[in-house]
C-alpha cells in the first residue's frame, strides 16, 4: 500500500506473537494487536488464538495442531 518513506521506518520494534511466524514488526507497519502482543496479520492473530483458516466446505480434519 503506502510506501515507506522514513529512513528509520524499518527499525524492528517487535516480533509477530504467532510463534509459527515470528516475523519482524517494523515501525509504521500496520499490525494487529492482541492484548500487549503484536501480530503481523489477521491470519497470525487467528493462529495465535487457536483458530485455523480453512477452505469452506473442505475442512481439514478436526484436531489438527490443537496444541498451543
Ligand atoms: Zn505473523
Amino acid at each position: 500500500m503506502s510506501k515507506v518513506q522514513d529512513l528509520e521506518a524499518d527499525e524492528v520494534i517487535d516480533y509477530c506473537a504467532n510463534e509459527k511466524c515470528g516475523k519482524e514488526i517494523h515501525i509504521g507497519q500496520p499490525v494487529t494487536k492482541f492484548g500487549h502482543e503484536l501480530l503481523c496479520s489477521g491470519k497470525c492473530l487467528i493462529e495465535r488464538i487457536g483458530g485455523v483458516t480453512i477452505i469452506a466446505g473442505k475442512e481439514v480434519k478436526p484436531g489438527y495442531e490443537r496444541n498451543r
